[in-house]
């Protein structure tokens, strides 16, 4: 055997999980495609100060702090919130992803850059994984696979697991823009210019952000920012010319029935461990990367890789980022289920005292039913009913 564990996947969860495992004094290989880990990047590195605590990396990433939202109608209807606290992060992505890849590589694991999986073999109780690096192919020997390779999962795909319900393709810019409120962000829900998703500017800096938007339909992602930026208010004044940086992505959505089979288990977007409503990966995907190190390890140790032996890593993701995500997917029907008018008639509803109170004191990134929860119970109009019924149909 060459490796106790080969991770397909150098992106943050792989490293994480790569790094849990090795700290056991395991061998660990990851295998990344690309020659540099974290670039491209396709995140708006919007993330809660959890993220942070969870993966270790040091505070040194965060480029800006959110304390509220303006969020807008397809109407120009907007309700702005701006509360006292730190609601999210905005951090650097990339250096993020360098920093677990480092962590990972000081506790021992060899990452191999550059290195494409194409393809596996298994044998008794044992998996061949083949890669390319700089155009030779290479075989290595393992027990188990874990597949951390992201929405479009070749290990999910060749081990006939489940893949995503749903896509989203995500598609972002960066670059100058006069940030009215630098710690707000501003979210539009419009079906002409996100169909099934939003659209959103993150403030980097005063006069530098983030802007992007996400659709369920094949099309091009520049035109539906073209409408955007001819439609948007706060995006009137942006030109091409300001944009610095320009990024797309993959966004899968859905609960899977199984994340697991004999000698392979998926984790972080490869397993669609992310929030329906938001699109967040980064939070739920390495709480579920605590849980498949801590099975990976068991695994080990017991030297059993079967499915039996995996399917406690399944259970254990359920109970707590599963519960997550099907409270997520709930919270997505209603979003699908309203038209635009009822969506700008919800954000007038919200535009008083007492609701905005209850958002900022309960608004949690990594929660978000926590309050719709309240705004459901507490307020009571007709919309709201509609969006209950939406929720349990
Ligand atoms: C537009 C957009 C905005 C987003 N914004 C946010 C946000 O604000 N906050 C947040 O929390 N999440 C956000 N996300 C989601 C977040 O980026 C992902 O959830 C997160 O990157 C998941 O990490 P991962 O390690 O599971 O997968 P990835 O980051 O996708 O990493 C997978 C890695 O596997 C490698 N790989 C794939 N196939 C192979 C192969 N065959 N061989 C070798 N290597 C392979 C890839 O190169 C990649 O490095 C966003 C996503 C998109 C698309």
């Amino acid at each position: 055997m060459d490796y106790d564990v080969v991770i397909v996947g150098g992106g943050p969860i792989g490293c994480f999980v790569g790094r849990h495992i090795a700290e056991s004094g395991r061998r660990v290989l990851i295998l990344e495609e690309h020659g540099e880990v974290g670039e491209p990047p396709h995140c708006a590195g919007l993330v809660s100060s959890e993220v942070l605590s969870i993966s270790g990396v040091k505070d040194d990433v965060i480029l800006n702090k959110i304390r509220g939202a303006s969020i807008y109608g397809y109407d120009g209807t907007k309700l702005s919130l701006l509360g006292e606290r730190t609601y999210a992060l905005v951090i650097d992505r990339i250096l993020f992803d360098k920093r677990l890849a480092i962590m990972a590589e000081d506790r021992g694991v060899e990452l191999s850059r550059g290195s494409r999986v194409v393809g596996f073999k298994r044998d008794t109780n044992e998996i061949e994984v083949t890669f390319v690096r700089s155009g030779r192919e290479s075989k290595v020997k393992t027990p188990l696979v874990i597949g951390a390779d992201g929405a479009y999962s070749i290990v999910a795909k060749f081990f006939k697991l489940p893949l995503p319900r749903e896509i989203i393709y995500g598609f972002q810019v960066e670059g100058e823009l006069n940030c009215t409120n630098p710690y707000q962000v501003e979210v539009m829900v419009d079906n002409e210019t996100s169909p099934g998703w939003f659209s959103w500017i993150i403030p980097v800096r005063e006069d530098y952000a983030r802007i992007g938007l996400g659709i369920n339909v094949k099309g091009n992602p520049r035109e539906y920012l073209k409408r955007l930026c001819n439609k948007w208010e706060p995006l009137r004044s942006f030109k091409d010319s300001n944009i610095k940086r320009i990024m797309g992505g993959l966004i899968p959505l859905g609960l899977i029935e199984r994340s697991y089979t004999d000698n392979v288990m998926l984790v972080g977007d490869a397993a669609v461990q992310l929030k329906p409503l938001s699109g967040g990966g980064l939070y739920l995907g390495l709480l579920a990367g605590l849980i498949c190190s801590k099975v990976a390890l068991e695994a080990l140790d017991r030297g059993d890789f079967s499915s039996s032996m995996l399917s406690k890593y399944h259970k254990l993701w359920m109970k707590s980022v599963g519960r997550e995500i099907k409270l997520g997917l709930r919270l997505r029907k209603i979003f699908l289920g309203l038209t635009d008018k009822e969506k700008s008639e919800l954000l007038r509803v919200l535009d008083n005292q007492e609701a905005k109170s209850i958002i900022l004191s309960t608004g949690n990134i990594d929660h978000p039913w926590r309050v719709a929860y309240k705004i459901m119970t507490h307020i009571k109009v007709p919309l709201i009913a509609r969006m209950l019924s939406l929720a349990f149909s």
